[in-house]
């Protein structure tokens, strides 16, 4: 059974300066929540160093001091083929292009059967969204992989590829609540475990429909969430940052999380109570910058190349600042994230007036570093009380930087890592073996252990057989290049550069 903060809903303490340490003190100790004013601010404001600190503490308070964790897995990218255009992809590719690609059954059971042979528990799969594979492509793989592989757990299939295989398969219902529900059941009962957050990016419409050409909005993806919970599947959240958004996005997107949490923590409760059937929820969130290299996004200046317009606003604050959530650090329109149907936001009617620069929205980029990775990823442990395991992301960030993410509020390592095409192919070649990983999170002051999908503990290395301690020579277990299934090109126009009709 997955680990949970328990579903406290804390007050916030709105009176109270985000910079106060009796806020964070409760913060800490579950015993309020940030606001989104309150976290906009702490990110803007509070030092590198004391944030983490803060961040640090709380993670010590859910996880204890000693074991931080890791999971053996693999990545399986069973298709390149997408329907969608998301400018910040150099991974996809248009069926027919040489070297678009669908694996075959038997390849994705022999990548599994590797995995089985070096201890891995479980499967990360997730592709483009091909229209050519039916609904019995899906169940047939998931059928066969639990006749072959019983013990390997299926996480897979993000919230976009769930709504194109609603709109691929025209499954029955009045809502898309239902269709996804419609659709999951089969790949539940075919063999499919949990569902991972891929897709998430940046929830805040302006920003999505600017770099997400073609894949579902927010209301969507959380639908999708949604839907699998009720059914008593877990799942994680993810956040890709770093590009044309604004700080304010970030929050927001955090506040969505933590609000649909909150309503699957209390039907679990009320499942627990035995008014419900079980009921899932969030286990994990990880967060990572945009990785530009073979992007169309990636090409899009940097905002300050010119420096003129470093004395203006970055035209992501500016638009998130029209929109509101980030206005003076306050979300104006009344309801909380999560309480709303949608948060849209009509950029192309925004009177540009008041903001000089939002004209360059998705014209110019704000990539972030390790510092500023650090920062949000200490934000998320503080913001989102209600979620278990943060992860920290030494894919995107190398090695060193998810080690010190150890002590700005991960607790986890995410995967020894044998294969992944998605970020590899916008520029990432981090590959790490399984000593490595608990070299790292040794060197940071913890023992290592390997977990599984829920996060029960399956071994901890605290004796000399420990896989880092056996080790004798270093130089064979050095960060390597990851295997690619696919060569790297990006097929994907730049399209961000009109508002118009690329807006969405
Ligand atoms: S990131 Fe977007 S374009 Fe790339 S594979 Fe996923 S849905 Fe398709």
């Amino acid at each position: 059974m997955p680990h949970t903060p328990p579903l406290s809903s804390p007050a916030t303490l709105d009176h109270l300066d985000a910079l106060d340490a009796g806020l964070l003190d409760a913060v800490i100790n579950g015993a309020a929540r940030l606001t989104p004013a309150q976290a906009i601010k702490l990110y803007h404001q509070m030092p590198l160093s004391e944030l983490g600190r803060w961040a640090d503490a709380r993670c010590r308070r859910l996880h204890a001091d000693h074991i931080r964790t890791y999971v053996i897995d693999r990545n399986i990218n069973y298709t390149n083929v997408c329907n969608a255009r998301c400018t910040f992809c150099a991974f996809r590719r248009d069926e027919g292009d040489s070297d678009a690609y669908t694996l075959s059954h038997e390849t994705i059971h022999q990548k599994i059967a590797e995995l089985v042979a070096i201890g891995g528990t479980q499967i990360l799969m997730q592709g483009g969204m091909n229209p050519a594979l039916p609904l019995s492509w899906y169940t047939e793989l998931l059928t066969s992989i639990k006749s072959k592989f019983p013990r390997v757990h299926v996480h897979a299939f993000s919230p976009p590829e769930m709504i194109e295989f609603v709109h691929f398969f025209d499954p029955p219902g009045a809502t898309l609540e239902d269709k996804v529900r419609w659709v999951l059941v089969r790949l539940k009962d075919a063999g499919l475990d949990s569902l991972p957050g891929g897709g998430g990016e940046i929830f805040a419409d302006p920003v999505r429909r600017k770099i997400g050409l073609g894949k579902c909005d927010a209301e969507s993806w959380l639908t999708v969430m949604h839907a699998a919970h009720s059914l008593g599947m877990f799942t994680s959240a993810t956040m890709m940052f770093g590009h044309i958004e604004g700080p304010a996005d970030r929050v927001h997107h955090m506040d969505m999380v933590r609000s649909w949490q909150d309503k699957s923590l209390a039907r679990r409760d009320d499942a627990r109570a035995g008014t419900t059937s079980p009921h899932g929820h969030y286990v994990s969130f990880i967060s990572w910058p945009f990785q530009r290299e073979n992007t169309p996004l990636g090409r899009v200046p940097d905002w300050g190349a010119d420096e003129r317009e470093l004395a203006q606003e970055f035209p992501g604050d500016a638009v998130a600042r029209a929109w509101a959530f980030g206005a003076a650090g306050s979300d104006q329109r009344g309801a909380p994230a999560g309480q709303r149907a949608a948060d849209v936001f009509n950029y192309d009617a925004m009177d540009r007036s008041a903001y000089p620069t939002a004209n360059l929205f998705g014209k110019r980029v704000r990539m972030s570093g390790s510092t500023d990775y650090l920062r949000t990823q200490a934000l998320s442990r503080l913001y989102l009380d209600n979620i278990y395991s943060i992860g920290a992301s030494w894919v995107t960030m190398g090695p060193h930087i998810g080690q010190v993410a150890l002590a700005y509020g991960a607790n986890d390592m995410g995967s020894v890592m044998m294969e992944e095409n998605v970020v590899s192919s916008a520029g990432t070649t981090y590959c790490l073996d399984e000593p490595v990983l608990c070299h790292l999170i040794r060197g940071a002051g913890h023992l290592p252990a390997q977990r599984n999908n829920t996060y029960d503990i399956l071994k901890i290395h605290s004796d000399a057989s420990s896989p880092d301690l056996r080790v004798t020579d270093w130089s064979a277990h050095r960060a390597r290049k990851m295997h690619q299934q696919a060569p790297k090109q990006s097929k994907v126009a730049l399209t961000v550069a009109s508002a118009g009709a690329t807006n969405g």
